[in-house]
C-alpha cells in the first residue's frame, strides 16, 4: 500500500481548517488565538499540578484513598510476597538495602506520632529484630493508615512481613539482632493474639514469682482461676518488673513455652539426652525399650499408680530396673534406656514429680563394681563438658534470669568419691551444728545432702561428686551387700550442687542370695512380680552386673540452678497437676 500524500500545510505545523469551519483568520487574529490557547494550556497544567499535590496530601494525611491498601491486612489465600525469605540468625551486611520476607511474632509495638510505628518481631527463640513502619508522603508503599494498623496489631500475633534491611542509627539494645532493622513495606496478619494476653512474654521470660501450683482442672482451682491473670505489657517497660507464678506459667503453655528462657532450658534438656546416648553408644552400650505398663507393683506397692486393665489391674512402671536386668540376663553386655518413670508419691517439693524421665543404664561387671561407678561418672562428666561446649548461649540466657555460680567440675583424675561414712564424718566435723551427730547407718536427709554439697564445693572445688557404700538399710532388696562389710552395700548416689541425681549399684545376680535378701527385707520371694524377677536368675546363669538411674529433670534443673524440676520438664506432672 502506498503512503498517503503529505499535506504541505500539515508539514509546516499549522492546523488546517476542518470541514465547515470559517476560512483562515487574519494574521492578527491568529496571534490572538495562539496566545489564548497558550494561556489555557498553562491554566490546565497548573490545575493538574494542584490536583496531584492535593491527592498526595490527601493520601499522606489520611484521606479516603489508601494507596497502600494492598500492602497490609489479614492474609488471604492469594497474598504473595515475592522477596527472599531470611532467617534472623543469618542476617548480615550482604542484606543491607535488600528486600526480605520474614514470618514472626509481634512481641512489642509502639506508635511514634501518627505516621510511624516501631515493632519488635521475634522469629524463634530470642531471635528478635526491630521493625520500623513509616508512612511516606506519596502514601505508598506505606500509608498513614497502614502505619497505624501495624502499630495496633495485638501482641504475640503471627505476621508475614516484607521489609528492606537497614542499619539503625544506633544498635537496638532490646533486640537480639541489634545491628540491623527492618523497614517494613508489607505486613499481613496470619493469626491474631488475644486482646489481653493471659501471660505477657516479658513476664513469661522472667523468674517465676511463686511456686504455688494448682491445676485449673481441679475443682478448687477453677474457682480461683481469675486471680491468676497477669497484667498485659506494652513496649514501654513497666517500672516494676512483672513476673508470674508457676501456676500462671503452666496454665498458659503457649506463652510459657514462647519465653526464650524456657526454650533455652528445653535445648539443654535435649542436649543432655543426646550426650547421654552419644557417650554410651561410644562405649558399646545398646539402647532398648522397657514397658511402662506392668502387671505387678514389683518395687514396693506404696508409690505405684494402678489402673484398670481389661478384667485385671495394671501398674505404671516405677523404674525400668527389672527390665535392664532382664536384658543383661538376655545376653546384652551393656544396655541403656531413656523413658518415663512414674511415682505415685504425694511429694509436693521442687525435686519431685509423679512422672519424670529416667536415663538408665546397666552393664556387666568383670572385676569390680567400680567399673560401673566409673562409667556413670564418665557419662556425667561427658554431659557436663558437652553442655559447656554446645549450650553456652542457652546457659548464659538462663543464668541472666536464674542466676547461678558456674557448675564446677573436678579436674580430670581428681574426681571426688567419698564413702557414705566419709561424707557423714565431714558433716559431723565441718558441717553445721545440727549435723554434729549424724549416723553412718542412716540415710541422709535433703538438708544434710545440701550441707555436704557446700562442704565438698569448698574443700574440693567441685559441684559433682559420688557417695559410695550406702548403708544396707537405705538400699533396695536387689542391691548387693559389701562382701567385706554387710552393714554397707556396693551402691552409690551421685550428686550435683548437693542434690541427688542418681542412685545405682551392683545388683544380686545369684537367685539364692536374692531370695535371702528379700526375706531379710521382709518381702516374700513368691509374691507377684517378685517371683517372676527371681525366676529370671534361676532360668539362666546371669553375669554380675550393676547400673544406675539418673533423673533427667534433676540433671537439667540442678545444672542450671533452677529453683524447681518443674521448670526443666516439658509437661510437669505432680500430685496437683495433670494438665496441660
Ligand atoms: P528421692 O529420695 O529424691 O525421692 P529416690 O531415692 O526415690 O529419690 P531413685 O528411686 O533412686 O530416687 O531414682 C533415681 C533418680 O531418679 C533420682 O536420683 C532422681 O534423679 C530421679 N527421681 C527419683 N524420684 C523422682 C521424682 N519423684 N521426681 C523427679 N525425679 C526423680
Amino acid at each position: 500500500m502506498s503512503e498517503a500524500p503529505v499535506d504541505p500545510a500539515q508539514a509546516s505545523g499549522s492546523v488546517p481548517p476542518a470541514e465547515g469551519e470559517a476560512p483562515a483568520q487574519s494574521k492578527k487574529g491568529a496571534k490572538k488565538a495562539e496566545a489564548k490557547a497558550k494561556k489555557e494550556a498553562e491554566k490546565a497544567r497548573k490545575a493538574a499540578e494542584r490536583e496531584a499535590a492535593a491527592a498526595a496530601q490527601k493520601a499522606a494525611s489520611g484521606g479516603n484513598e489508601d494507596l497502600a491498601k494492598d500492602n497490609y491486612g489479614d492474609i488471604t489465600p492469594t497474598t504473595k510476597v515475592a522477596a527472599d525469605k531470611v532467617q534472623l540468625k543469618h542476617l548480615g551486611d550482604q542484606h543491607i538495602g535488600k528486600s526480605v520476607k520474614l514470618r514472626a511474632w509481634i512481641q512489642n509495638s509502639r506508635m511514634q506520632g501518627a505516621k510511624m510505628a516501631f515493632v519488635e518481631l521475634r522469629e524463634e527463640r530470642n531471635w528478635s529484630i526491630q521493625g520500623v513502619i513509616s508512612a511516606s508522603a506519596e502514601g505508598k508503599p506505606v500509608s498513614k493508615q497502614m502505619a497505624k494498623w501495624v502499630g495496633s496489631i495485638r501482641l504475640e500475633s503471627f505476621v508475614l512481613v516484607e521489609a528492606t534491611v537497614q542499619k539503625p542509627l544506633e544498635p537496638v539494645k532490646s533486640c537480639r539482632v541489634s545491628d540491623y532493622e527492618l523497614h517494613l513495606t508489607k505486613v499481613y496478619l496470619i493469626a491474631s493474639g488475644p486482646e489481653v494476653l493471659p501471660l505477657g512474654l516479658n513476664a513469661a521470660n522472667r523468674a517465676i514469682s511463686s511456686f504455688e501450683d494448682e491445676d485449673p482442672s481441679a475443682p478448687a482451682a477453677a474457682a480461683a482461676a481469675p486471680a491468676e491473670g497477669i497484667e498485659n505489657l506494652s513496649i514501654t517497660e513497666s517500672a516494676v518488673a512483672p513476673s508470674a507464678s508457676l501456676s500462671t506459667h503452666l496454665n498458659n503453655p503457649a506463652l510459657h513455652k514462647r519465653a526464650p528462657v524456657q526454650q533455652a532450658i528445653a535445648d539443654v534438656r535435649m542436649t543432655v539426652r543426646k550426650l547421654f546416648s552419644e557417650y554410651l553408644d561410644s562405649k558399646d552400650f545398646v539402647q532398648f525399650e522397657p514397658p511402662c505398663l506392668i502387671g505387678a507393683a514389683s518395687e514396693g506397692g506404696a508409690n505405684v499408680f494402678a489402673l484398670p486393665y481389661f478384667e485385671k489391674q495394671a501398674f505404671l512402671a516405677q523404674s525400668p530396673q527389672f527390665y535392664k536386668q532382664i536384658e543383661i540376663a538376655g545376653g546384652r553386655k551393656r544396655v541403656y534406656c531413656i523413658g518415663p518413670v512414674f511415682r505415685a508419691e504425694n511429694s509436693n517439693t521442687p525435686r519431685h514429680m509423679t512422672e519424670f524421665t529416667g536415663l538408665d543404664l546397666e552393664m556387666e561387671i568383670e572385676d569390680h563394681y567400680h567399673e560401673v561407678r566409673d562409667m556413670i561418672e564418665g557419662v556425667m562428666l561427658y554431659i557436663f563438658r558437652g553442655l559447656q561446649e554446645r549450650c553456652k548461649e542457652q546457659i548464659e540466657l538462663v543464668r541472666s534470669i536464674y542466676p547461678s555460680d558456674e557448675f564446677l567440675l573436678p579436674e580430670p583424675g581428681k574426681e571426688v568419691r567419698l564413702t557414705f561414712a566419709e561424707g557423714q564424718k565431714l558433716l559431723r566435723e565441718e558441717g553445721p551444728e545440727e549435723f554434729r551427730n549424724v549416723s553412718d547407718d542412716e540415710d541422709m536427709s535433703t538438708p544434710q545432702e545440701k550441707a555436704l554439697g557446700a562442704l565438698v564445693r569448698k574443700k574440693f572445688g567441685t559441684d559433682f561428686y559420688v557417695l559410695d557404700k550406702f548403708p544396707e538399710g537405705a538400699r533396695p532388696f536387689y542391691t548387693i551387700e559389701d562382701p567385706e562389710n554387710p552393714k554397707v552395700t556396693n551402691a552409690y548416689d551421685f550428686f550435683m550442687r548437693g542434690q541427688e541425681i542418681l542412685s545405682g549399684g551392683q545388683r544380686i545376680h545369684i537367685p539364692e542370695l536374692l531370695e535371702a535378701r528379700l526375706r531379710k527385707k521382709g518381702i516374700d520371694p513368691a509374691s507377684p512380680g517378685i517371683k517372676d524377677y527371681v525366676d529370671v536368675f534361676r532360668s539362666a546363669g546371669v553375669p554380675p552386673h550393676g547400673g544406675g538411674g539418673i533423673g533427667l529433670d534433676r540433671v537439667v534443673a540442678w545444672y542450671l540452678n533452677l529453683p524447681s524440676v518443674h521448670l526443666a520438664s516439658y509437661y510437669p506432672r505432680t500430685p496437683k497437676r495433670l494438665t496441660p
